[in-house]
């Protein structure tokens, strides 16, 4: 299992402040966004230098259209959707343009977004010809009463929303019809030909501390029966929440589905961060009636990276435990933004406003 840190400034103040009183307020955290575009078995040698370099291109175009988001002011959501659009755009990756065939032949798009400000959330799952399944999920949040739409019908929302189409052939890449009819010949699983998963996604905190978190993916080739994974569930493929992070998966849907990786790891952090508060508090010395001399506050306290990657990795450790593999992208509250996976790669990026920028692909960079 693979995950790297770097500690950005504010991120951790809380032993520094345990014994200042009266409290001061935690320093802003700035901005941060990861993003990924799918993980899985990415070796250097099955790579060429040409396709290393479109990948890591393609990588540094979504994470500078997201971080310029962030470094104007604008809000978590905004930047997600600024770096998922030219993923999906772009037929390197397994969403919108480009993404995987079904075992009919077909394009069905999978996609989610989470406001981790309100936990308003919307999802669409099994849709085809809409440009970008992000902007739609986003729309069902904002615009219906709804969190998850399907099919057809989600497909009528989006023509009542004039959200924008395109026709099959505009979708369709020479390379995912190959490997679709690889499977068939060869009677291969979708792990076999996808080992690349290409699913995108990106997560977010902006500068007033709000965060989201997004996932569009074309799911897994050779689905069928209304096949859907993780990418637009929310809460598996896709959580955020302003109390501990936002997370954004891909890799073997299912597995992500039974361990509900997202909030899972939410969840924990949340509670890691309750944990480590009331530790710091005990560390607190008394007075000479046995009151403690200074109260810890959270507004006060962060996550260190070191912790929150110990939490993430546990989860990545509990989805291969069961079988499966893949990775994810997460923004703490406090601005880091981490990664981990348990596959040979995964395409991604993060950026802080403290200076970090940075594209990477294998596991061991
Ligand atoms: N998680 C996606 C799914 O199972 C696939 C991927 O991440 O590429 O549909």
């Amino acid at each position: 299992m693979r995950g790297f840190f770097v500690p950005i400034a504010a991120a951790s103040v809380a032993l520094l402040a345990l014994f200042a009183a009266p409290a001061t307020a935690q320093d802003t955290p700035g901005w941060s966004i990861a993003i990924h575009g799918g993980a899985g078995t990415i070796a250097r040698e099955n790579m060429t230098p040409e396709q290393d370099a479109a990948y890591r291109a393609a990588l540094q175009r979504a994470l500078d259209a997201g971080a310029a988001v962030l470094r104007d002011g604008g809000s978590a959501m905004d930047a997600i959707q600024a770096a998922i659009e030219p993923m999906e755009d772009d037929a390197l990756f397994n969403a919108g343009r480009g993404a995987v065939l079904t075992w009919d032949g077909d394009i069905e798009l999978d996609a989610s977004i989470m406001d981790g400000r309100t936990r308003d959330a919307g999802a669409v799952a099994g849709v085809t010809g809409i440009r970008h399944p992000i902007d739609l999920a986003r729309k069902v949040m904002t615009d219906s009463p709804h969190v998850m739409l399907a099919g057809t019908g989600a497909e009528a929302f989006a023509a009542s929303h004039q959200l924008e189409t395109m026709p099959p052939e505009w979708f369709e890449t020479t390379r995912r019809r190959e490997a679709l009819e690889r499977m068939k010949a060869e009677q291969l699983s979708a792990l076999d030909v996808d080992i690349k998963f290409g699913t995108v996604g990106a997560v977010a905190l902006d500068a007033d501390g709000n965060m989201a978190a997004g996932t569009s993916t074309g799911g897994m080739t050779g689905k069928r029966w209304g096949r859907i994974g993780d990418a637009p569930i929310i809460g598996a493929g896709t959580y955020a929440d302003n109390r501990s992070c936002a997370v954004s998966a891909t890799g073997w849907g299912e597995f992500f589905i039974r361990v509900g990786v997202a909030q899972e790891i939410c969840t924990r952090l949340r509670y890691r961060f309750r944990a480590e508060i009331d530790a710091a508090q005990a560390r607190v010395p008394l007075d000479e009636e046995g009151i403690p001399t200074y109260l810890v506050h959270a507004s006060e306290f962060g996550l260190e990276a070191a912790q929150a990657q110990e939490e993430i990795d546990a989860v990545i450790a509990d989805v291969g435990s069961l079988g499966g593999d893949g990775g994810v992208i997460v923004v703490t509250r406090e601005g880091h933004p981490l990664f981990s996976m348990n596959t040979s790669g995964m395409y991604r990026g993060r950026a802080t406003s403290a200076g970090m920028n940075e594209v990477a692909i294998y596991d061991d960079e």
